[in-house]
């Protein structure tokens, strides 16, 4: 009897792991509790891939060798809790493509910084002509690029949420931005679940892979012994030399590994703060293991050009510079952007408040914002939390009366940031919405 595939959401993960499914020769089933999209539907009715929508037939589902999950369903959904009571295989598509892909993978996780990082170490590599992939939770999933074809290396941005149902992935360089907390409501609320969760992206490697992290985030370097003593650890920081790994010196990114070493002035760099050299050195180091030479590594970190809602300079109005950050829906994200602002600042803040401990930035707001807009259905927390920081604190409910009401109180000279430190789902579809309508608005003042 042929493996009985069935497939639990049906995003691009979904359907890229139900074409490799199929193209192995499994019999392959794909279920959606919610409405399958148009152009995924189209595919799989072309491909012939039985599917459903709108439901979850048990007894369909139950009949299962393995379920493929996809990371927006949470443990405690009721057909997840049957699964486990059976107790057949689930596990995620990152999982499933590593099982039938022999290209070496590039990991990348953490609270903050994936996405950019991910894509940085991918435009170094293909810079330098590897046969690469991106992918993960970025653009083509990773099970539909290995059935089109395998390549020599995948560089893979990866949530906890994937994690948390891999067996046997096996990355040769894994990555940890930094941790902090978020997505506490899926484990538990104990920060503890989330931590492990991350550290689990080593837990298959062995002394011949690398394991990539952040000396400077107290998080990791508390937990560093769940990383299994054979994998080979590379740090990097910004505030301490490091003998073997990465580290920023008299403004040089300085590179020390296996005695074979890397500079660059930081302002070469083509993406700004902190944060970004953090990116930008984890991404360099991963680089070199793989063989780059220095001097794609630095043509790679000065052309990159940086992604879209992320410190996303939108245009310069009357004097007055407009950043849509709109990615930032943590605390430590809009930490980092508050950081790097050099000028007074009129912040744009609200949204869905995750659990926020808004304590964390009070120093930078004081320090920096001239003045708040709240942005969001329930704005009451934050004007328990930054009332006592600025002078002008004021709520509005559309994007469009939020920019309007910036560029009334902003001066020559001043910043306005979009950085909500809140999810979008109150007023906005996502945050790719919210930021869209940032930058409308602000074209059109
Ligand atoms: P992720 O994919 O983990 O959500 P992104 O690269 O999309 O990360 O960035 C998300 C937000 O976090 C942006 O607002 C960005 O400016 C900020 N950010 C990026 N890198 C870091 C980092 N290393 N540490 C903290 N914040 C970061």
């Amino acid at each position: 009897m042929s493996e009985k595939i069935i497939i639990l959401g049906s995003g691009e993960s979904g359907v890229g792991a139900a074409i490799l499914a199929q193209k192995q020769g499994m019999d392959v089933f794909v279920s959606d509790f919610g409405k399958i999209k148009d152009k995924y539907k189209k595919e799989l009715i072309a491909l012939n891939i039985a599917f459903e929508e709108e439901k979850h037939s048990e007894e369909i589902i139950l009949s299962a060798t393995t379920i493929i999950k996809s990371p927006g369903i949470p443990d405690k959904a009721p057909i997840i809790k049957k699964l486990k009571e059976k107790n057949i295989e689930i596990i995620s598509e990152i999982e499933f493509a590593f099982r039938y892909s022999s290209a070496k993978v590039i990991a990348i996780t953490g609270s903050n910084g994936k996405t950019t990082t991910t894509s940085l170490i991918y435009h170094i590599l293909e810079k330098a002509e590897y046969n690469v992939g991106l992918g993960g939770n970025i653009g083509t999933s990773y099970a539909r690029q290995v059935a089109n074809g395998d390549k020599e290396y995948f560089v893979l941005e990866v949530s906890s949420f994937q994690l948390d149902n891999c067996v046997s992935f096996k990355p040769h360089i894994a990555v940890l931005c930094n941790i902090t907390e978020d997505h506490l409501d899926r484990y538990d609320y104990k920060f503890e679940n989330y931590i492990d969760s991350k550290f689990s992206i080593t837990k298959n490697q062995t002394e011949q892979d690398y394991f990539i992290y952040c000396q400077d985030d107290e998080v990791t370097i508390n937990n560093l012994s769940k990383v299994n003593n054979q994998v080979q650890k590379i740090p990097f920081s910004y505030h301490q030399k490091i003998e073997n790994g990465s580290y920023i010196e008299n403004n040089e990114l300085i590179i020390n590994i296996n005695k074979t070493n890397f500079t660059m002035p930081t302002s070469d760099l083509a993406i700004h703060g902190i944060h970004n050299s953090y990116n930008s050195m984890a991404a360099a180091i991963s680089a070199k293991l793989v063989g780059v030479r220095n001097d794609k590594i630095r043509e790679s970190l000065e052309d990159f050009k940086n992604l879209e809602h992320r410190l996303e300079y939108v245009a310069s109005i009357r004097s007055v510079d407009f950043i849509n950050d709109s990615k930032a829906t943590n605390v430590n994200s809009t930490w980092y952007a508050l950081e790097s602002m050099t000028k007074p600042t009129v912040l744009i803040i609200g949204g869905v408040d995750k659990g926020n401990d808004y304590t964390l930035i009070k120093d930078l707001v004081n320090k920096k914002v001239k003045a708040i807009i709240c942005l969001g259905k329930d704005n009451e927390k934050l004007h328990e939390a930054f009332s006592s920081e600025v002078g002008y604190i004021v709520d509005t409910q559309s994007m469009e009366q939020a920019v309007q009401m910036a560029y009334n109180i902003s001066d020559k000279g001043d910043v306005v940031l979009l950085s909500p430190c809140c999810a979008s789902f109150d007023l906005f579809e996502n945050y790719e919405d919210r930021g869209k309508q940032f930058k409308r608005n602000v074209l059109n003042l």
